[in-house]
């Protein structure tokens, strides 16, 4: 398994127009609000007032293993200031988590400084890197956004747009991008916009992040999405805007609205709270069941039952306590592992649920741990039904975009049909959305046919066809 291309990330950078004025608070906020996007590792780069520099490169970075408020204690923060910088958090699997992957990436070269911050997954960055390799160019890192770097690096000499153009023109994949230069903050979107990026403004000056929700908590305001194939440049007097690519197919990655999004985001347009409102209404309509109760897989799973509820004329009630404290499942390594963390993680109210038939909504099945888990606690402590209703349709294939799926042998959808998982769960039925149900949900005027939307996990069609077995998954 080629554990290079499972990077689950967000990005997010702050550009002061007064010189003076400190950018790595905001972008320490900024990363916090965009923690679930990433926990194993955060970094920020900062760009230092001309003045005040205090050594002779005008970027400097402060980066690290572990969460925001880890990697940021207030000895760090207080040391480290620029009135320009972008942050990082990252989750990558494990194999990729040394700490030479941690970003943003720093590349100081005669003619300036570039700090590069990415979320995505490039599909030739083996390709690029040995012609790169050949001409020359050091590698210090496994990660494909070196290689992002090391273009720009390369190209600087004809100027920060031509570089960024011919940088960009080269790559193929998914990426929201950050970078900070000598005197810029540069926003980018992968051509089909994959993966998120927006826009916000502050007093004083600008925001890019990987979700809005970020931009709120730092106290700014929302202006737009970066659109797919886009490029702008902040600097002190100006925001230029530009489109590097010929019209591509938008393709906005459907997994966001699904799970990875913070239901407080909205992503180009679509709130993503309303959008799994919606996908629990459609799969009430879609796969009704008689119940007494709702409940929803904290916290993803949440929103959906509500909907869910609301539709079906079933009562909404929490049922499971998940701890707050406890990273994502996905992160511990091996099965074994992972089954135990699911019960460190969820806990049930049996008053709530004793001797009742529940529905449980959760947003994805993957490899079906948390799933059967959570009948078992929920048979043990005396439903007398459990019915299981997902959000999204069943994931059969890999992501080779940004987001961490397993290898497609360890995703039960792709081993198992829904009769047969059903029973391996133990529940006493289980259904998914449709695809077309899906669309629906982020956007209720779909009709279905050529959507705006990244469905590769669910139907084995991506947006760059480049994807496939032979990746290595
Ligand atoms: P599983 O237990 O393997 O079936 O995974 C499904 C659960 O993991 C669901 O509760 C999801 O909310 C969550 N999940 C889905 N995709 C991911 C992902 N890429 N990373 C971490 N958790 C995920």
């Amino acid at each position: 398994m080629n554990d290079k291309l499972h990077e689950e990330c967000g990005v997010f950078g702050v550009f002061c127009t007064d010189s003076k004025k400190d950018a790595v608070p905001l972008v320490y906020y900024g990363l916090f609000s965009l923690q679930h996007r990433g926990q194993e590792s955060a970094g920020i780069a900062a760009l230092q007032n001309p003045d005040e520099r205090k050594t002779e490169k005008p970027i400097e970075c402060r980066k690290g293993v572990g969460l925001v408020g880890e990697v940021f204690s207030s000895d760090v923060l207080s040391q480290f200031t620029g009135f320009a910088a972008v942050g990082h958090v990252r989750y990558s699997t494990a194999g990729s988590k040394s700490p030479e992957n941690v970003q943003p990436f720093v590349s100081h070269f005669k003619l300036g400084s570039v700090a590069v911050a990415h979320n995505g997954a490039l599909i030739n960055a083996d390709v690029v890197r040995e012609l790169l390799e050949d001409a020359g160019v050091g590698f210090s890192s496994s990660s494909d956004s070196e290689v992002i770097i090391n273009l720009i690096a390369k190209n600087y000499k004809k100027g920060l747009e031509k570089a960024l153009t011919d940088t960009i023109k080269f790559i193929k994949g998914s990426y929201a991008l950050a970078v900070l230069t000598g005197d810029a903050l540069v926003g980018a979107r992968d051509p089909n916009g994959i993966r998120p990026l927006c826009m916000g403004k502050f007093d004083g000056g600008w925001i890019l992040a990987s979700e809005s929700c970020a931009i709120d908590a730092v106290g700014g305001t929302f202006v737009r999405d970066i659109e797919p194939g886009e490029v702008v440049i902040i600097r002190k007097d100006d925001v230029l805007s530009f489109s590097f690519s010929e019209k591509t197919r938008k393709a906005v990655c459907a997994f966001e609205y699904v799970y990875f999004a913070r239901p407080d985001s909205v992503i180009d347009s679509v709130d993503v709270y309303g959008s799994r409102i919606r996908a629990g209404e459609i799969l009430s309509r879609e796969s009704p069941v008689s119940a007494d109760l709702v409940i929803g897989v904290p916290d993803s799973g949440v929103s959906a039952a509500i909907g869910f509820g609301r539709a079906a004329g079933i009562p909404f009630g929490l049922g499971i306590v998940k701890s707050k404290y406890v990273g994502r499942t996905f992160i511990a390594p091996s099965q074994i592992m992972r089954e135990k963390a699911v019960s460190v993680k969820h806990n049930i109210i049996e008053s709530e649920v004793l001797n009742k038939r529940i529905v449980i909504i959760d947003d994805s099945i993957v490899r079906g741990t948390t799933s059967r888990r959570l009948v078992s606690i929920l048979k043990a402590a005396g439903a007398k039904e459990v019915h299981i209703r997902i959000c999204s349709p069943p994931v059969r294939f890999p992501c080779y975009f940004g987001i961490d799926t397993p290898h497609r042998r360890d995703l039960i959808s792709n081993v198992n049909g829904v009769n047969e998982l059903c029973a391996s769960l133990g529940a006493d039925s289980l259904a998914f959305i449709s695809v077309q149900g899906l669309l629906q949900s982020i956007d209720p005027s779909s009709s279905g046919g050529n959507p705006a939307y990244c469905l590769g996990c669910f139907t084995g069609e991506y947006p760059i066809p480049a994807a496939g077995e032979d990746l290595g998954k």
